[in-house]
């Protein structure tokens, strides 16, 4: 957990171009976007997959998704539409260890991008 590079992200131990915050969660952009736009949406909670996710985190899980709404329509790419990605493990292709929604859009999507 010491090692997360999304806790230390969140700690600002490293940089990264965040474009939301709040106590519960963070939005930062992907630092090698798939489209035109392709942010992050990171809980401040250290949670390693979807599949260690508890029913007391059904809020947070909320959070995740409102907070992608709420990006995509101050982003501008609401109307068209855009991709809410969880990667869940290594068959899933997932290589952090910190839970994270991936904003996807701006463009129009090929049927699988990630
Ligand atoms: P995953 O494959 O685990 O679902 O997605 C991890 C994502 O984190 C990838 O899209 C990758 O580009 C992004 N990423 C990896 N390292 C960094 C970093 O240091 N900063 C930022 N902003 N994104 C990162
Ligand atoms: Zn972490």
């Amino acid at each position: 957990m010491n090692n997360c590079l999304f806790c230390k992200i969140i700690k600002k131990q490293i940089p990264s171009e965040i474009v939301y915050e709040d106590e519960f969660v963070i939005a930062f952009k992907d630092i090698n976007p798939q489209a035109k736009v392709h942010i992050l949406i990171v809980p401040k909670k250290h949670i390693e997959t979807v599949d260690h996710l508890e029913e007391k985190d059904d809020k947070l899980v909320g959070a995740l998704i409102y907070t992608a709404q709420k990006i995509a329509r101050k982003l501008g790419i609401a109307e068209n539409g855009y991709r809410l990605v969880f990667n869940v493990k290594s068959h899933g292709g997932q290589i952090i260890d910190h839970i994270h929604l991936h904003l996807i859009g701006g463009e129009k999507l090929g049927k699988m991008c990630l």
